[in-house]
């Protein structure tokens, strides 16, 4: 039979799985083969399911379970749709009710299925989201809506919310994620907004797809000019290709010419973008403004639609803005959840893991002792990073791995320790995420390795909350008059458009002055994954060239060589903390 879920359209033989292997056909009915199990049931504000335009600012109760009807390549999910083990002792067995009353008891204004597709739990989101309608509770998803006409009737009457991830307008993009075309996905986006679903649609801006991106805004304005459009400036992760990356400057250019088109498209993944903003078209007054809030994800800051005459009408919101009411802590909810788990991946994978299933394992320990908090705490601090190993390499057997490890980074660390004696001048460092006015928070490991390195982090000096920081203004930058600045080797920005944004923003600092401001060579070299040793390094030789020259290359190869058996190539480095590149291969999945 014919499973009709999805757009798919799997053939399935009786007592087989369906293609994503979260159905079974048993006689004329295909089964979910994990129902009610779920990996979170936390709260989170809208903003970073993400959702702009629907009951802005407001908690909701996020739920999460595991698997994917697509596996679209350099998926920011992976560790959730590909690697993480449906039947694991960490997925939380919770009927639709007692999901229900997880919501009202957190006060929550709804629920949101996100971060994996409610497509790999139709079953089980229904009846959530039924038993939520019941209780007068709002109920949305995110999803890539491959729904089949049948499916999409299922649920159609009790959702009121929807964020649908595009993959292009070609049926070669559905093909590269294992689906089959557009076709489906812009009928159903029709259908949810004829049905008065609050829809926004979310797409990758990769370097290779921007006409598809205005065809797509071109598509949806003929729906509507009021439906939101989120580009969502591509991050390479996993087994992507890095030289799909746009720079912020690009996605910026690319969403000003969206907006011709439709009312609201907003920039993500672009740290101290202002085009999250939402400003009145008459007037130019900010109305809604936001702030980056970890991959895919933003942050309601201030909320004044009445400002301006115009304003409230322009907005299209639907439920009033709040801003405030609540707040996720680091690594809890959303997208960091994600990096959380990719970057116990990256430690496993330095202390020799090759096994999937072994990560999964790890995972499961870390997350029934609840310790995820801790952990964010341990990799904020190299003594603790270390430590951290040194626990992972017991819980795995590998305990010789890690003391190679650990001594490997720990010779590094005496070695720039040692050249700083007697230093009589720590140059002023501040390090920012994209673009210039986006602050990392001072506890950050990124600022503790400018003081290992010898440099004097300002960021330290910084009240500052958000993920992984937040937007300042000039005048605190300019306060701070860093000698140094250094621009993030997750979300970054090139040396020449950072500088010329400084000038452009009125930045008037040392470093800018003096053109000294620098990225890592080596991609997510500065956080998360131990191969942070080489952005230590090369912080070094920047701060005091007079005394370090540390061959970073050599020492990539090195590392390479010595922690993930494999050759050190810069073209196939992305921005995975996991993964020490885009060609890793697990002996078993
Ligand atoms: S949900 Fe989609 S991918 Fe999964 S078995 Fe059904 S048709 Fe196949």
């Amino acid at each position: 039979m014919q499973c009709l879920n999805c757009e798919n359209r799997c053939i399935v033989a009786d007592g087989g799985l369906g293609g994503c292997g979260q159905y079974r056909r048993i006689g004329e009915t295909m089964v979910e083969c994990y129902p009610d199990r779920y990996l979170l049931a936390c709260p989170i504000v809208i903003e970073t399911m993400p959702m702009l335009h629907f009951h802005p600012g407001s908690k909701f109760l996020q739920i999460s379970t595991v698997g994917c009807n697509l596996n679209c390549p350099g998926c920011i999910s992976t560790t959730l749709v590909r690697e993480m083990d449906p039947a694991s002792s960490i997925m939380q067995q919770m009927s639709a009710d007692q999901v229900v009353a997880t919501a009202v008891s957190q006060e929550c204004r709804g629920i949101a299925f996100l971060m994996n597709d409610p497509l790999a739990s139709l079953d089980t989101f229904t009846k959530v989201a039924q038993a939520a309608r019941a209780a007068g509770l709002l109920v949305g998803c995110a999803t890539n809506a491959t729904f089949t006409e049948r499916s999409l009737s299922r649920l159609l009457p009790f959702i009121d919310f929807i964020n649908i991830g595009v993959k292009g307008l070609t049926a070669q993009a559905y093909r590269s994620c294992g689906g089959r075309s557009p076709d489906a996905v812009l009928r159903n986006l029709r259908l949810l907004h004829e049905a008065g679903v609050h829809v926004e649609v979310a797409c990758m801006h990769r370097r290779d797809n921007q006409d598809e991106l205005r065809n797509l805004a071109h598509r949806v304005a003929k729906l509507s000019p009021a439906i939101p459009l989120q580009v969502m400036r591509y991050i390479p992760l996993e087994s992507a290709d890095p030289g799909w990356e746009p720079t912020i400057l690009e996605s910026e250019a690319l969403v000003f010419d969206l907006r011709k088109i439709l009312r609201h498209v907003y920039l993500f993944n672009s740290p101290g973008t202002d085009q999250l903003d939402s400003l009145c078209p008459e007037c130019g007054e900010v109305l809604l403004r936001r702030d980056f809030y970890g991959p895919m994800g933003a942050r309601l800051l201030a909320a004044q639609p009445g400002s301006c005459p115009h304003g409230s009408a322009f907005l299209d919101l639907r439920g009033d803005a709040v801003v405030g009411a609540f707040r996720e802590g680091d690594f809890q909810g959303g997208y960091p959840f994600t990096r959380a788990l990719e970057i116990v991946q990256s430690m496993l994978i330095a202390l020799g893991v090759r096994d999937a299933v072994e990560v999964v394992r790890v995972w499961e320990k870390i997350l029934n002792l609840q310790s995820l908090k801790e952990l964010h705490l341990s990799i904020q601090q190299p003594s603790a990073y270390l430590a951290t190993l040194e626990y992972f390499g017991a819980l795995t057997g590998r305990q010789a791995r890690a003391a190679a490890l650990i001594a490997y980074l720990g010779e590094r660390l005496e070695a720039v320790a040692r050249g700083l004696a007697a230093v009589t001048h720590r140059p002023r460092v501040y390090y920012a995420m994209g673009k210039p006015l986006f602050a990392i928070k001072g506890p950050r490991f990124e600022n503790q390795l400018v003081q290992l390195a010898g440099g004097d982090s300002v960021n330290r000096r910084l009240d500052l909350s958000g993920r992984p920081g937040m937007s300042i203004d000039r005048e605190v930058l300019n306060a701070l008059n860093p000698e140094v600045m250094v621009i993030s080797a997750f979300l970054s920005c090139p040396v020449q458009d950072f500088h010329a944004e400084c000038l452009r923003l009125g930045v008037d600092v040392e470093a800018v002055r003096n053109l000294r401001i620098y990225t890592p060579p080596v991609p997510s070299s500065d956080f998360g994954g131990p191969r942070w040793i080489l952005g230590l390094l090369f912080l070094a030789n920047i701060l005091h060239p007079e005394r370090f020259h540390f061959d970073i290359a050599r020492e990539s190869k090195d590392f390479y060589g010595e922690f993930y058996d494999m050759p050190f190539v810069p073209d196939h480095l992305n921005r995975s903390f996991g993964k020490p590149s885009n060609t890793w291969c697990w002996t078993r999945t």
